[in-house]
């Protein structure tokens, strides 16, 4: 998990980067869930991270609502009594994902041409896709279907949750960890470029010049951006990548009385055909994602800031020319923060009043702090499932792997250290 989960500080306080929810929750004991292999394989107790699941999210659509938790039994519910007509079909697409094998080797699948085989109502395709693109589809209006089994199962199927500390106590743990298996996490200077024999990685340089050589390398900074470093070209030229703004809202305490009590994410399309595109404006505001990182079990009477965080689609270009003249960015910038308010306090109440201090991370931002090209947070249209990225001891891990979020990453690196690196000594 890199850069793009992090936090800094302002006004004293800290503000985490990305923490909304953490996909693939796992009670304690689901011993096969992906979580619960990946706490055995970093070696972390369950206690150490401190579990607190989200109480409900919602689908919501100008023409229906739909509720899920990390009850599966709630979704399908849900969509019973939404959509009856769709309840046996929906089954049958669970059933087909349950016994899908995403880690296989396939071409590209539309899954709303899947979706669309099994339901025959074109909302209910949309609101399926909605919170599944809006966490983790680098492609407009769809998702490799894949890439969909993953993640239905990961938030859908298995759930949401937060850690009982900050963004700043899970890195401090998995630093922790590293420091104690004899790794060195360095800071403050990147890579700048890899050094390659023949088929062989020997080693990197980095920005302050500093060579360090290495039997085997994982980057997981993305295909493009490693392939870069090789001195190689990017693979996918001329993508539409998806870039977004994410605004964070920090609200006095009386904000709690305007505020939805149960909601932890809201996944909301303002018209009835979803899209989920690269817009030719600055920010859409169509379809987005609130979250109240506040709403969790058990979370609520501890967490001493109330906020509320924004995710829209953004145009990165857009952004570029405004960074041009830094007091046009800005005032963009602030521009950007009181539409998005207007734009969700229909669904949430009245909270902009509230607002004690905002911040807005523009796809510049992200590209700035992460280096990943166009501020794509879910990087490039192109997976490289197996890692494999044409050298003897070089391994892709990480977002263009194709696992997405907070534990994604993670697995992602377990994953192909295991099956590129420990298996072959
Ligand atoms: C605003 C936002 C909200 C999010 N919310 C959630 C959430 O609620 N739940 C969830 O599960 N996920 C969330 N995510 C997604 C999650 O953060 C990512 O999926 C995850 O961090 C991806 O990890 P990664 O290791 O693949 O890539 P990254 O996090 O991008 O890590 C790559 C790292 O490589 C570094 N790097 C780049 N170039 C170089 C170089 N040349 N030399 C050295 N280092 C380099 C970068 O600085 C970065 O630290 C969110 C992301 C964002 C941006």
């Amino acid at each position: 998990m890199g850069g793009l989960n992090s936090y800094y500080y302002r006004n004293n306080r800290l503000f985490e980067t990305g923490l909304h929810a953490i996909t693939n929750y796992a009670d304690k004991a689901a011993k096969h869930a992906p979580l619960n292999k990946l706490l055995r394989q970093l070696k972390i107790s369950r206690d150490e991270i401190g579990f607190h699941q989200q109480i409900s999210s919602e689908i919501r659509f100008p023409e229906a609502s739909l509720l899920f938790s990390n009850d599966f039994e709630e979704l399908q519910q849900q969509i019973s009594a939404t959509f009856p007509s769709q309840s046996d079909n929906f089954q049958r697409l669970v059933s087909y994902i349950d016994d899908a094998d995403p880690f296989s080797e396939q071409h590209y699948r539309s899954t709303r041409a899947v979706l669309a085989e099994f339901l025959d109502d074109r909302l209910l395709v949309d609101m399926l896709l909605c919170p599944v693109l809006y966490y983790g589809s680098s492609w407009e209006n769809d998702i490799d279907f894949k890439q969909y089994v993953i993640m239905f199962r990961s938030v859908f199927q298995e759930g949401l949750f937060r850690p009982a500390g900050t963004i700043k106590n899970l890195l401090d743990l998995l630093v922790a960890k590293l420091n104690q298996y004899g790794g060195t996490l360095k800071l403050g200077t990147g890579v700048r470029n890899i050094i390659s024999q023949g088929e062989k990685i020997i080693g990197v340089t980095l920005e302050n010049g500093e060579k360090i050589l290495c039997k085997h390398l994982v980057s997981t900074i993305g295909l493009d951006e490693t392939r870069l470093l090789l001195g190689r070209r990017k693979d996918s030229q001329g993508d539409r990548r998806l870039a977004f703004v994410e605004s964070i809202f920090q609200l006095d305490r009386q904000a709690l009385q305007v505020l939805p009590g149960d909601r932890t994410c809201i996944f909301y399309s303002r018209t009835k055909d979803f899209r989920f595109e690269q817009p030719d404006v600055p920010v859409c505001y169509r379809s987005g994602v609130i979250s109240l990182p506040f709403n969790f079990q058990d979370l609520q009477t501890n967490r001493d800031s109330i906020e509320v965080r924004t995710t829209h689609l953004a145009n990165y270009q857009h952004w570029l020319k405004a960074s041009e003249d830094s007091d046009f960015y800005e005032k963009l910038k602030e521009q950007h923060g009181r539409q998005a308010c207007r734009e969700v306090e229909p669904i949430l109440g009245d909270f902009s009043r509230h607002i004690v201090f905002s911040d807005f991370f523009t796809p510049l931002t992200v590209e700035r702090f992460t280096g990943k090209h166009g501020g794509a947070i879910y990087g490039s249209p192109k997976k490289v499932s197996d890692g494999s990225m044409g050298y003897d001891n070089l391994v892709l891990a990480g977002t263009d792997q194709g696992f997405l979020g907070i534990v994604g990453a993670m697995l992602s690196g377990v994953s192909m250290v295991n099956r590129h690196i420990l298996s072959k000594l």
